[in-house]
């Protein structure tokens, strides 16, 4: 709002509402934009909101949108159809898209198709941040700026190395709180391969590579 009058708020919409996704719609939030989000798993419904965004869903679904780590998981094509539909939707309301949607250690599904960038309004931009495993948009390449009729879509290179210190900060503070999950004391460490975080992320275990981390 200025003294000349009001400027109408851009649309911005975020797919895939994780640690990415909800950062961008508390930004777009700040910003000024009015901010609609989307993601399979329920329960982030109450976060997108407590942020001041819509939560858009496949209404009538029951399908158990979350494996039982609390990850996403892989959904019907039933389910998907009904999904692209409903981002085809939002997308062409929107003058911005930022995608994050991932399911770890599988290809980004792709959410944005040819068909809705063609209906999407003129200046659009699409910010794709599912590029290093494939991109949500059609038509994404991982590090490029790319153009469809009039909307671009960028699909940023290592977002990190731009934040460099800060970016060193959590990753360290992150891998200091998982090694401190296993350790005993000062000097020795606790190696229950039971416990789930460690089950999936040990690779050699007694001089042999680990089932689960190879097989998934
Ligand atoms: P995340 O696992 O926290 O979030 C991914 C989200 O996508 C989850 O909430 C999941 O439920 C959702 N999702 C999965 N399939 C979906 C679908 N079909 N439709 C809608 N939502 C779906 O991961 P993240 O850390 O937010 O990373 C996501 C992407 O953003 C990655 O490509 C990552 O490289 C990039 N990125 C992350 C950060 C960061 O700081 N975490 C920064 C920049 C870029």
């Amino acid at each position: 709002m200025t003294a000349a009058g009001t400027i109408i708020p851009a649309k911005c919409l975020v797919l895939g509402a994780g640690v990415a996704g909800l950062q961008a719609i508390a930004t777009a939030k700040r910003l000024g934009c009015i901010v609609s989000a989307f993601d399979v798993r329920p329960e982030v419904e109450e976060q997108v909101k407590s942020l001041g965004s819509k939560f858009i869903k496949v209404d009538n679904f029951d399908e158990q949108e979350t494996s039982s780590q609390g990850y996403a998981k892989e959904m019907s094509k039933k389910y998907k159809d009904k999904q692209i539909e409903k981002i085809h939707y939002a997308s062409i309301e929107s003058d911005i898209v930022i995608t994050t949607a991932l399911i770890p250690g599988k290809e980004a599904p792709k959410l944005i198709l040819n068909k809705t960038i063609r209906e999407m309004k003129k200046g659009s931009v699409i910010i794709d941040l599912a590029g290093i495993a494939g991109g949500n948009t059609e038509g994404t390449k991982f590090g490029e700026k790319v153009e469809i009729e009039n909307i671009l879509i960028y699909s940023p290179k290592n977002l990190p190395s731009l934040l460099a210190n800060d970016a060193s900060l959590l990753y360290s503070k992150n891998l200091l709180n998982f090694i401190l999950c296993f350790s005993e004391g000062d000097s020795s460490f606790n190696l229950n391969v039971n416990d789930e975080l460690l089950e999936k992320s040990l690779i050699i275990k007694e001089g042999s590579k680990t089932k689960n981390f190879f097989e998934e």
